[in-house]
């Protein structure tokens, strides 16, 4: 069989960072969508790892062990995925340790520019959604801002409250992009720019994310993901053969109702392109 025809799931989240489903949940809910290989990759976290490799493994379900990692890369959030390292790695944890320290700070000062607007009680109300205390995340608040009726969706809280210049937003320090690219490949893993679609750089900054990337040992880039158009797959597809990158595929889901990708529930990677699994067939934990 093409090996790039897998049905791979790279990217997820459970509620050890801002998804709502337990890693076991999870798990169930990949192999019943037909996922092939899985991988959990919470927000700055892999508290969930062992869970998810147990379950995916009662469920006969080959497994990456995953994570995402929050950097700031010229004034923007960028997200880069860890896959294939050793969760016990101690530079790994303690980066990732690092990187999640500030978010409770951050989230009360959240709360503070939402109660200048009227929304009070919003870092209590937050908490009430969060399963990790280390890791309460924008996601928290935008599903406490929905119980209250201020905002219809998700997606309508960050338009109108926590983005860039809105109440809500609080200007953060996440790791350096080479920091958490070396946390990962020191530990045995692929780093993976996630979703580039989503940044808002210009060409040349763009094309310096890549390049940094690139020169700091990262080695590969979401082409085809919940966040992409089917335009920007194309797009993301020759950047990755520019850059000579490994493609991955993941939904990122985060929960049932939410996303609008499920798990598993990706097209097919561009044929041309070298999947990321294929250079992590010695780390994949099998059944
Ligand atoms: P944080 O790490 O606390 O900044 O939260 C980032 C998370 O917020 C992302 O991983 C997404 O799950 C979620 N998110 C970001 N932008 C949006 C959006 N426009 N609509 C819905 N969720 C979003
Ligand atoms: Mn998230
Ligand atoms: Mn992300
Ligand atoms: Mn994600």
């Amino acid at each position: 069989m093409d090996v790039s025809l897998l049905n791979a799931d790279l990217h997820c989240h459970s509620d050890v960072s801002d998804g709502t489903l337990s890693p076991q949940a999870l798990a169930a809910r990949a192999k019943a969508n037909g996922v092939e290989l899985w991988s959990l990759t919470d927000h700055d976290e892999i508290g969930g790892q062992a869970a998810a490799r147990d379950a995916a493994r009662a469920l006969g379900l080959p497994y990456l062990t995953g994570c995402e990692i929050s950097v700031s890369f010229l004034d923007q959030t960028v997200h880069v995925v860890g896959l294939g390292f050793d969760a016990d790695d101690t530079a790994l944890r303690d980066g990732l340790a690092a990187t999640r320290a500030g978010r409770e700070q951050r989230a009360r000062e959240m709360a503070a520019g939402l109660a200048q607007v009227g929304i009070k009680g919003a870092f209590e109300g937050a908490l009430k959604y969060v399963g990790n205390p280390e890791l309460i995340s924008r996601t928290h608040f935008a599903r406490f801002l929905v119980e209250t009726g201020a905002c219809r969706d998700t997606h309508e809280v960050f338009r109108r409250y926590l983005t860039e210049g809105k109440p809500g937003h609080v200007p953060h320090r996440w790791a350096r992009l080479g920091d958490a690219v070396r946390w990962i490949t020191a530990a045995g893993g692929v780093a993976v720019i996630a979703h580039p679609a989503r940044y808002r750089f210009t060409p040349t900054e763009e094309y310096a994310l890549f390049s940094e990337f690139v020169a700091h040992g990262g080695r590969g880039v979401e082409v085809v993901t919940g966040s992409h158009t089917t335009a920007e797959y194309a797009t993301y597809a020759e950047l990755a053969l520019e850059f000579g990158l490994l493609a991955s595929r993941g939904s990122d889901f985060h929960d049932p109702d939410e996303s609008h990708t499920d798990l598993g529930a990706l097209p097919d990677l561009p044929g041309r392109l070298t999947p990321v699994w294929a250079a992590l067939a010695e780390r994949v934990i099998r059944p």
